[in-house]
């Protein structure tokens, strides 16, 4: 019986050393391990042996299976690895291969303009307030000073939903919003959308985008105002730029003011951008009106500030030399993706 054991040793572990993968490693398991494997055999033919010789060789049969479990449990161990390995090898990838190109997109010139004042007005203190694009008539006009009555409305070409909603024709209706909300002291910008009827040209929109500024506090001047400014101005087209106050008119500033920073096409010296003058109008701002201040509950005589207007179509126009206002809302890609951050 030793024998015939230490014959079948040998003949696995001959076997074993001409396998090199898991599915003939399996086929030779079954061979010797299987239901009707050489080893299962061995141990149904303990039957016939006599019964006191039977736990002996029992035992010795079970000591060569368990053998040969171990056996087979390294070379598996060993053939899975070697397979594992070459998998490796012939997946590999070759790293100094051209990519292919991504593309990638870019940002709107108005979202670089919006960010860019968003970022020098929060550095300034100021807060983000976003009011509604539907707007009620009240915010959008009697509580700027402009009453049913005042002959300024009919400076606005108004998109009337109902008697009393409108697309806001201005940022400015944020501005009553935002002082009713929050107590003064108050620094409060609000960038959004605003509508006009007009006919979509290489100049007007009948959709377009502003920045209101407002500043309400005890004893804010029109110098605070012009200060802040001239710190936009130098940000935005450079330190060398330069602002200048004219007087205008707005319903809701009292004094109101047009502002001109010195003509980025030149640097002040005159050319076809500026008309020759050396000025580019950017915006219109004032000190914010009495009965402004007195709409939102607050009192005039304690109180005082200034606001300021931004479109921000010119802001971008005049910052990337953009020619025709149209460009900007075509989504033509080859257009947009020259504003690359
Ligand atoms: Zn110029």
């Amino acid at each position: 019986m030793e024998t015939k054991i230490n014959l079948l040793k040998e003949k696995l572990n001959q076997e074993l050393k001409n396998i090199n993968d898991s599915k003939s490693l399996y086929s030779l398991q079954s061979s010797y391990l299987g239901k009707t494997g050489e080893i299962s055999l061995m141990m149904r033919e303990l039957g016939k042996v006599d019964k006191e010789e039977r736990p002996k060789l029992g035992q010795i049969i079970n000591q060569l299976k368990e053998w040969a479990i171990s056996k087979f449990f390294n070379a598996s161990q060993t053939i899975k690895l070697n397979e594992l390995l070459s998998r490796y090898k012939n997946e590999e990838i070759d790293v100094t291969l051209p990519a292919k190109s991504q593309k990638y997109g870019s940002l709107h010139p108005i979202t670089l303009v919006t960010n860019e004042l968003l970022d020098i007005f929060t550095g300034l203190g100021f807060y983000v307030y976003e009011g509604p694009e539907i707007e009620n008539d009240y915010y959008c006009f009697t509580a700027l000073n402009l009453p049913k009555d005042h002959p300024a409305r009919d400076m606005q070409d108004t998109f009337y939903l109902s008697e009393d909603l409108l697309l806001r024709v201005q940022t400015s209706a944020g501005q009553i919003r935002a002082m009713e909300q929050n107590k003064p002291p108050l620094k409060v910008v609000v960038p959004g959308r605003v509508y006009r009827i007009d006919d979509l040209d290489s100049t007007h929109s009948p959709m377009f985008h502003q920045m209101e500024g407002l500043v309400i506090d005890k004893h804010v001047t029109l110098c605070d105002l012009k200060g802040v400014l001239e710190i936009l101005a130098k940000k935005m087209f450079g330190e060398e730029s330069k602002t200048r106050l004219r007087p205008s008119f707005f319903p809701f500033t009292e004094p109101s003011v047009e502002v001109d920073v010195t003509c980025c096409g030149c640097g002040g010296k005159g050319c076809k951008i500026c008309k020759n003058t050396g000025w580019i109008e950017v915006l219109g701002a004032g000190m914010v009106h009495p009965n402004v201040i007195k709409n939102a509950g607050l009192d005039p005589e304690i109180y005082s500030g200034f606001a300021f207007g931004v479109g921000l179509e010119r802001i971008a126009i005049l910052k990337y030399g953009i020619k025709d206002l149209k460009w900007l809302y075509e989504n033509d890609v080859r257009f947009l993706s020259q504003f690359k951050i």
